[in-house]
């Protein structure tokens, strides 16, 4: 490849972005200074989600909470509630600490280095180097899919993923150098990859780099990144029920267990485990031994990070008072105050189409 003129290639970045940047709730105005607190909810929210898909949370936490310090004022059961949906709970656990440690530790101002960011949780070296960068204009390469995407093909770098994100991760640093307005390059580069240099069809008749492009002219884009083969995800079974009484009530407990869902609320469920026979054979919860069971000719699958879920849905009819301690019956119009995940959602969706009281 012949000698780049990286600042040549940076401004053509910084003027298509000028341009072309989209309007987005946590971004701030042409010349105004970010606030750190938006940059951070939003960077904590986008990490595996999508611009669609957090907007409306993000307006919604903004309006709850408008500052770092009412977020820490909050609850971890309401941060919960008002995530319910938006999955990876550890995020909003982590979100909920990270708050309290910068409002009490250090008074609502959140660090501005990426050493000191990584320090917190549930910031990892791509949300450092995002929220440093975009919120305090420090030189640090974010490098999410949307840049992987771009630098791949940009060097046409054959290597597959993600073996070559060392590489990637060497020439995004290239590209980004020390330029004159991090903030905007960083997320110039993203909305470069999110916009134009899309993983099918990339738009390089509208890209400020196609020039200098190598994958552009060897007419290989749309065959980069490379990437390994994907290993098939493990499959986990088990069984969820629902019990329900005449009035329509129907049980939800708060998962107490450490990890997955931990301080989210659930219909009763058996562990979930790799062996299909074995999942056949668990019981229903110990408080319902005055219950009937029955199966639903319906299963509930929902695909996680790293494994699939395969349940089988339980009810019974509550006629007598039901035992559960950690538990409360409630109805389908109340259950938006309750923090329940996605894969929960849908288990009470499908059940409360069979009346069974
Ligand atoms: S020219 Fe095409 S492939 Fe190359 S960076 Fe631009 S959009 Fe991506």
């Amino acid at each position: 490849m012949s000698r780049l003129n990286i600042s040549k290639l940076q401004e053509q970045l910084l003027s298509w972005y000028a341009r072309h940047r989209r309007v987005m709730p946590w971004r701030a105005e042409r010349g105004r200074k970010p606030d750190p607190y938006r940059v951070w909810l939003s960077e904590i929210m986008l990490q595996q989600t999508t611009v669609v898909t957090v907007t409306p949370y993000f307006t919604k936490f903004i309006a709850k909470w408008p500052t770092v310090a009412a977020l820490a004022g909050a609850s971890l059961d309401e941060v919960l509630t008002a995530w319910a949906g938006l999955g990876y709970y550890t995020r909003a656990r982590n979100l909920h600490k990270c708050a309290q440690i910068i409002a009490e530790k250090f008074k609502g101002k959140f660090p501005v280095t990426v050493d000191g960011l990584r320090e917190l949780p549930g910031i990892g070296p791509y949300t450092a180097a995002a929220i440093a960068s975009i919120a305090f204009s420090r030189q640090a390469v974010a490098v999410d899919g949307n840049v992987e995407r771009v630098v791949s093909r940009f060097f046409a770098i054959e290597e597959p993923l993600p073996s070559s994100k060392e590489i990637i991760r060497g020439r995004a640093a290239q590209l980004a150098g020390d330029n004159r307005h991090p903030g905007d390059f960083t997320q110039a580069f993203m909305e470069l990859g999110a916009t134009v240099c899309t993983p099918r069809k990339p738009r390089c008749m509208f890209c400020p780099w196609q020039r200098e492009c190598r994958a552009n002219k060897l007419g290989i884009t749309e065959g980069l990144p490379n990437k390994s083969p994907k290993v098939r995800k493990p499959v986990r079974y088990g069984k969820v029920f629902w019990i329900q009484k005449k009035s329509g009530a129907f049980l939800i407990e708060k998962r107490t267990a450490k990890g997955l869902y931990e301080g989210m609320y659930q219909l009763p469920t058996s562990e979930w485990v790799a062996d299909r026979r074995i999942a056949k054979k668990f019981a229903a919860p110990y408080y319902s031994s005055q219950l009937r069971f029955y199966p639903l000719n319906q299963k509930i699958r929902h695909s996680f990070t790293h494994f699939d879920l395969v349940l089988e849905i339980w009810t019974a009819a509550a006629k007598n008072p039901v035992k559960a301690p950690c538990g409360n019956f409630v109805f389908m119009e109340d259950i938006g105050g309750y923090a329940l995940p996605t894969l929960m959602q849908k288990a009470i969706k499908l059940c409360a189409k069979t009346q069974v009281a």
